[in-house]
């Protein structure tokens, strides 16, 4: 079946690809090999020199790339431009720190020299969402391919000119074809590229179900996998916190990407005391937020990126209103032909409820009232997912002991859950294993050697 390029906006095809045959995967498997033997004998100061090549590409061209962006998944227009600055920001961190971050590391032992030497493994397979398509690919790219590793990029089908626009970069930037190749299937192509001999690690940033299959056939295969999966994250309210930032951070975060990222915040722990004044800040400012084509400047969300996920996400709010939720700010699919979906809060969410146990992928802020800190942490923590929690209060000392208590890949106190190249970014539990960013994300997809000199 052809792979469709259609603006959730319009609900119009803008392109079809036909997916790759058998025939052009080989050729393309055989290209990555034969440029990984050339491209690991290179060193850190030319792979430098092409990554500041690709910050050069995304910089001068930010508006048309961020254009592709919001056209394909209709991520609003400043956001979309914040994402391809933030690629470029990651490209310059690795030109500048990979070399530090995988020098050898010599290690006193009772040899005459000993240390640990991080050598590229070869063809890593990149298995990739829509929600940031150009951020969750350059945060592996990046780092992998200043490793000395070469990718392979299977991205969602939503987003086929995204996928092909960072192919062109990376030409553009003058990286020897085959440094990193787009593969054009759909997730039923996933299975052979794992299998075969010349790809050697998969990393994957998707739902929960496509990375327990992906992780089981990679296993099987013996070959790595970092997975970077959903959230239900909690963002815990103390009654000392400073409510009025603390509102407004919980409607960014809910809000940022149209409600869809895998690190806004889903769950609302709030300490009674606090509750009622907090909701009512929380339900101006998210009724206050206005939509409408995600090109126009003026608008701070857009549709959801495929009109399934706004029926998905119905379904969750019908579910938990009959499981008792109680809806305080009124929204949803209100026109079933498109994809958008109006902004909602949910309050008396309960374990049990899908508002709490399941990730709700898009607007929707459920909200769960704690009787004090403790019920609020073991609120926070019963879930399936651990990927980034915050805590508002303030009382830093208090802070940062709940916070390492706190089941999740990142806390962050008094302030959003973001992403940051200097900082590690993962998750626990159903979230996923493995981190990107940071020195630990440029080490993922490394062989650690052990050189030992008698
Ligand atoms: P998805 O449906 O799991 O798709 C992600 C990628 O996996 C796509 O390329 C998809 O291909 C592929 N895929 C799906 N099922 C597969 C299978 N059985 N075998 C092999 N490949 C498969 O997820 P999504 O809807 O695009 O993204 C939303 C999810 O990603 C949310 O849960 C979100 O929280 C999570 N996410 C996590 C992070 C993080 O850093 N932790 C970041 C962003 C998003 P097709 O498109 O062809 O199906």
């Amino acid at each position: 079946m052809a792979i469709q390029s259609l603006n959730p906006a319009t609900g119009k095809v803008e392109k079809t690809f036909e997916p790759h045959t058998a025939a052009e995967i080989e050729k393309l498997l055989q290209q990555g090999e034969k440029t990984f033997q050339q491209w690991r004998k290179t060193n850190f100061t030319h792979r430098a020199e092409l990554m500041r090549f690709c910050v050069g590409e995304l910089s001068g061209n930010t508006e048309k790339y961020a254009q592709i962006i919001t056209l394909e998944m209709g991520k609003p227009i400043q956001e979309a431009r914040a994402e391809v600055k933030k690629c470029a920001a990651a490209c310059e961190y690795y030109a500048a720190h990979a070399e530090a971050f995988l020098a050898d590391e010599q290690i006193k032992t009772g040899a005459t020299r000993s240390y640990i030497a991080y050598d590229p493994l070869g063809i890593i397979l990149a298995v990739m969402p829509w929600n940031f398509p150009f951020w969750q690919v350059f945060r592996f790219a990046a780092p992998a391919i200043m490793a000395g590793n070469v990718g392979i990029l299977k991205h969602a089908s939503n987003v086929p000119q995204c996928a092909l626009a960072i192919e062109e970069i990376f030409l553009k930037a003058g990286f020897p074809k085959g440094v990193f190749q787009t593969v054009l299937v759909e997730s039923d192509g996933v299975d052979p590229l794992i299998k075969d001999d010349r790809v050697k690690a998969v990393t994957l940033t998707g739902s929960e179900g496509a990375g327990a299959h992906v992780a089981s056939v990679a296993g099987k295969e013996i070959k790595k996998t970092v997975l970077e999966l959903g959230g239900s994250d909690a963002f815990v309210v103390l009654k000392d916190a400073d409510l009025e930032t603390a509102a407004e951070t919980a409607v960014k975060s809910r809000m940022i990407n149209t409600g869809q990222s895998c690190i806004a915040a889903k769950r609302f722990i709030v300490e009674k005391p606090v509750a009622e004044e907090f909701i009512q800040k929380m339900k101006t400012k998210m009724a206050a937020l206005k939509t409408g084509d995600p090109a126009s400047e003026d608008i701070q969300y857009g549709p959801l990126a495929r009109k399934d996920l706004a029926e998905t996400l119905a379904d969750q709010v019908k579910r938990s209103v009959a499981a008792g939720a109680e809806i305080v700010l009124e929204g949803g699919q209100k026109d079933k032909e498109t994809a958008y979906f109006q902004p909602m809060i949910l309050h008396k969410v309960k374990p049990g409820m899908p508002a709490f146990d399941e990730e709700l992928f898009g607007p929707v802020a459920a909200v769960i009232v704690a009787s004090d800190e403790e019920e609020a942490l073991l609120l926070a923590n019963n879930s399936r997912f651990g990927l980034g929690g915050s805590i508002w209060t303030q009382d830093h000392a208090k802070g940062q002991k709940l916070a390492r208590q706190m089941e999740s890949g990142a806390v962050f106190i008094n302030a959003l859950v973001a992403s940051h190249p200097e900082m590690p970014f993962g998750g626990i539990k159903k979230s996923g294993y493995g981190r990107e960013l940071s020195y630990i994300g440029i080490r993922e997809f490394v062989n650690q050697k052990t050189i030992w000199l008698a």
